[in-house]
């Protein structure tokens, strides 16, 4: 999340304190409804999901996080969907996909393994091929 929406949000939901500019009309409609899926507890803005809250992501905690959760020696580079799973599970932040995308995808390890994970399907396919 960007700063600025990150700290309108704390500032809302701990002091009840409006931005000047979302003080009236729409945009205080629409800052409103937003502000309605997050909480502030244990010291941390959190988003509320169907099931659970979860922590909201900053910005600059954002590549941090995927290191761990990718580079690590636990998580042995473990693939998109895999890491967005987890991500789901704890965590929020817009365009949370996307980011893990580009992060696994720009990773030099995965590239190199992705290289050769696409020649082993091109093996498996001939080798079920009927001719
Ligand atoms: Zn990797």
């Amino acid at each position: 999340m960007d700063p600025v929406q990150y700290n309108e949000l704390t500032r809302f939901l701990k002091d009840h304190k409006l931005s000047f500019e979302k003080q009236n009309g729409k945009q205080k409609k629409k800052f409103l409804t937003m502000a309605q899926h997050f909480v502030w507890e244990k010291e941390e803005l959190q988003r509320k999901t169907e099931k659970r809250r979860v922590k909201v992501i900053q910005n600059f905690q954002v590549i941090p996080l995927l290191q761990v959760l990718h580079d690590s020696p636990t998580a042995s580079h473990a693939g998109i969907n895999k890491i967005f799973q987890v991500v789901q599970q704890r965590y929020y932040w817009s365009q949370m996909f996307e980011d893990i995308r580009n992060y696994v995808k720009t990773c030099d390890d995965c590239q190199r393994r992705g290289g050769l994970q696409k020649n082993n399907v091109i093996h498996l396919i001939l080798a079920k091929a009927p001719f």
